[in-house]
Parts: C-alpha cells; sequence; structure tokens
C-alpha cells in the first residue's frame, strides 16, 4: 500500500502526544497512521514492564530492568518518564530531536504524567486523548485481548478511572469507534495544527520579508 505524502512541508516537525485509557486501541490507531503516511515517526519508549506475548525489543518497546532504566534517567536520555502500575516507562530523547529536525511529526503514545510532562516542556505539542465509546467496550476490549490477569485487568480499569479526572488538560478527545474513520480522523487533526499562525511563523517571515523587498523594489523604480 503506497502511502500518502504531506502536501508542504515547513520547518521542524511537531511533537504529537497521544493518551487512553488501556484498551482505547491507540496501539490500533498508531499502526494505521504508520502505515498510511508517510510523514509520521512513532517513537519506541523504554519499559521495565515484561513484554507480552508476541512483543518485540526494539519494535514495541525496548524492554530493560529497572537498574538500566534509572541509569537511562541519571544520564538524561529520557524526554520524559512514569511509574504506571508497577512499572516504569520512559521517551528516549535522541530519536525524538531526530526526527523532529527531519520534519516529522512524531508521536508518543505515553500515559498522562507523560504528557504533562510533554506539555509543560514543549507548549506548542498537541495533546490528544483517545477513548471508546463506552466503558462497557472498554472492559470488553481489555478481557478480549487475552494476554492480561484479572488483576492486571482491575489495576487498569482503576487507573483508567483516575485517568478520566484528567483529561481537561489535553487539547482534543477522539472516540474511537470505527478504525478507518479514526485514523483519518486523527491525521487531519495533527496536520490541521500545522496551519495554526504561531506553527507557521517562518513561513511568515519569509512572506513578510518579500512583501519588503518588492515595496522597496518598486519604489526604486518609480
Ligand atoms: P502498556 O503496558 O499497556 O504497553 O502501557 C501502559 C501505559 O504506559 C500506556 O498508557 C502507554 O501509553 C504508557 N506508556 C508507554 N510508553 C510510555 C512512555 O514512554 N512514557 C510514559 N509516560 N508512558 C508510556
Amino acid at each position: 500500500m503506497s502511502k500518502t505524502h504531506r502536501p508542504f512541508q515547513r520547518g521542524k516537525g511537531m511533537l504529537v502526544v497521544i493518551s487512553g485509557f488501556s484498551g482505547s486501541g491507540k496501539g490500533t490507531l498508531m499502526r494505521g497512521l504508520m502505515q498510511n503516511y508517510d510523514y509520521y515517526s512513532l517513537s519506541i519508549s523504554a519499559t521495565t514492564r515484561k513484554p507480552r506475548n508476541g512483543e518485540e525489543d526494539g519494535k514495541d518497546y525496548f524492554f530493560t530492568d529497572k537498574e538500566h532504566f534509572l541509569k537511562m534517567i541519571q544520564n538524561g536520555e529520557l524526554l520524559e518518564y512514569a511509574r504506571y502500575v508497577d512499572n516504569y516507562y520512559g521517551t528516549p530523547k535522541a530519536y525524538v530531536e531526530q526526527e523532529l529536525a527531519k520534519g516529522k511529526d512524531v508521536i508518543l503514545e505515553i500515559e498522562m504524567q507523560g504528557a504533562l510532562k510533554i506539555k509543560a516542556k514543549f507548549p506548542d505539542s498537541v495533546l490528544i486523548f483517545i477513548t471508546p465509546p463506552s466503558v462497557e467496550e472498554l472492559i470488553s476490549r481489555l478481557r478480549g485481548r487475552g494476554t492480561e490477569t484479572e488483576e492486571v485487568i482491575r489495576a487498569r480499569m482503576e487507573k483508567a478511572a483516575m485517568e478520566a479526572e484528567g483529561v481537561e488538560a489535553y487539547d482534543y478527545i477522539l472516540v474511537n469507534d470505527d478504525l478507518d474513520r479514526t485514523v483519518k480522523h486523527l491525521n487531519y487533526l495533527i496536520q490541521d495544527q500545522h496551519m495554526r499562525v504561531r506553527s507557521q511563523i517562518p513561513f511568515l517571515e519569509q512572506i513578510r520579508g518579500e512583501l519588503r523587498a518588492n515595496y522597496a523594489r518598486m519604489n526604486e523604480l518609480n
């Protein structure tokens, strides 16, 4: 399948934070976004959580132990990190900086504490919260995964109830009811951010400079 290119590209890429309840379908949405458009890069997080069935090191996560994770924090290698249901998760800084410099929009699929840290450090980042259409659907997706014990499911539902209280800190809520439609919607939402005036300052400066030069040239001719 060929990927869609961005019609125009000016300057650096944008930092996009995607959060959502465990079971909201974020992971599948991210895959859809990466498969359909060539201007996104997905950050791969480091975690101390054990791999689930089918998960690969370096693809889904960089799986590591607590000691190494703490060293990454000490060395300033993480853009943000958080503890979530007894494990650490963090965003490696180098990849994000490299992809932004290339003009890619970098997606961080992270939980709420991390999202808030990113917004504080990078006010121009955009924060999007994904929810399933209902709690019933959320529980059935978590059970359907078949990879979690009832205890973990209970912990994740408790966490979801806490996270539901913090969603006001986000810029957008997106209901994931239909995968294809939500992927398209998510893409429009992100690409619209590039049209905000404050995202277009270098372009605006260029236009202003050209207008001034043109005006001066016309005056010289008269
Ligand atoms: P899971 O164990 O289901 O893969 O992820 C648990 C939670 O950790 C999810 O909400 C996921 O978005 C979040 N998460 C994954 N990577 C990171 C990260 O690098 N930083 C933060 N703060 N959260 C993350």
